[in-house]
């Protein structure tokens, strides 16, 4: 676009010079107003976009909205937009703020991973306790490493079978869920039907114990 630099030059078919000074006031009275903008949340960070910079996933975030919504990602980050942003932090400011953020992500990272071998690694132990000739529990342990709730998950069993269910420490000092009655086989189905609170436990996890009761205990 070619800037009209002969201000003073009318176009041929230029108003009366009443209505050139009125139009000129009103520009400099009302400036262009800004836009309005509408309230995006980051898909990947879930925050309103101006708060990204203050998550633990803020490269990831600046890569969705680039994708997703150039013209905002222009916005926020184009050289332009960190130019002035830049601006009004010290050089200091700034190496920390980077730092500061490759912190949080590297930080962040790390818990994901932790968390997904953790995952991997854990086994959920299924228990079948014989107390005497005719009577059964069933001891759950593990379920915690998969994010679930024991006592809600107590409270799930004890729902699902219409039994006494509730979380205890084991002789090792460890929480683990017992089911009164032998529900051992229905939990490594539940399991593997994935049902309710114990989606997202691999059923290759799942390891079924039989504790047999001791000769000589009454
Ligand atoms: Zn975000």
């Amino acid at each position: 676009m070619a800037p009209n630099k002969k201000r003073n030059q009318p176009p041929p078919s230029s108003p009366p010079p009443t209505d050139a000074a009125a139009s000129e006031e009103t520009t400099t009275e009302t400036p262009q107003p800004i836009q309005p903008i509408d309230v995006f949340y980051c898909k990947v960070c879930t925050f309103p976009l101006e708060y990204c910079e203050f998550g633990s996933r803020f490269s990831k975030c600046k890569e969705w909205l680039k994708d997703e919504q150039p013209e905002i990602f222009n916005r926020y980050y184009s050289e332009e937009a960190l130019q002035a942003k830049i601006g009004t932090l010290s050089l200091e400011g700034q190496a920390l703020l980077e730092k500061d953020t490759a912190k949080k992500e590297a930080k962040a990272e790390a818990k994901a991973l932790a968390e997904a071998k953790k995952k991997e690694a854990s086994t959920v132990t299924i228990k079948r306790i014989q107390r005497n000739k005719n009577k059964y529990v069933t001891s759950i342990h593990g379920l915690e490493a998969f994010g679930i709730d024991l006592k809600k998950a107590a409270k799930f069993f004890a729902t699902k079978f219409a039994c006494g269910s509730s979380v205890t420490k084991n002789p090792q000092g460890l929480d683990e869920i017992v089911v009164q009655g032998d529900v051992s086989g229905d939990i490594v189905e539940m399991i593997e039907d994935q049902v309710g609170l114990l989606k997202g436990i691999p059923p290759d996890n799942v390891v079924q114990v039989e504790e047999k009761k001791k000769k000589g205990d009454s």
